[in-house]
């Protein structure tokens, strides 16, 4: 099983792994979430980007996407010229 060299977590997630994540941060106090448009406009961005990898993984960032496109304050880390 691929293993992400920072963190040594799965590299590939299922989406029970994704949905897990994006359930607990939904749940967590103080979190202050993008508005579900956002949300699904981050999401569909992240998708069709070339630095995604395994359908979940930003590879400038280490982030699965699909938590950090909910958060409010989230950035795309993309270079120069932020995707969103
Ligand atoms: S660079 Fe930006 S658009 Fe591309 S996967 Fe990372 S967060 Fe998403």
């Amino acid at each position: 099983m691929a293993k992400c060299k920072r963190c040594g977590l799965k590299a590939v997630l299922s989406e029970a792994d994704i949905e897990k994540m994006v359930n607990e941060v939904r749940s967590m106090r103080g979190i202050r979430l993008a508005a579900e448009e956002e949300y699904m406009k981050r999401l569909e961005i992240c998708r069709s980007c070339e630095k995604l990898e395994y359908g979940s993984t930003c590879s400038l960032c280490g982030c699965v996407m699909q938590v950090r496109a909910m958060l409010s304050d989230g950035r795309c880390p993309y270079p120069r010229a932020p995707k969103w």
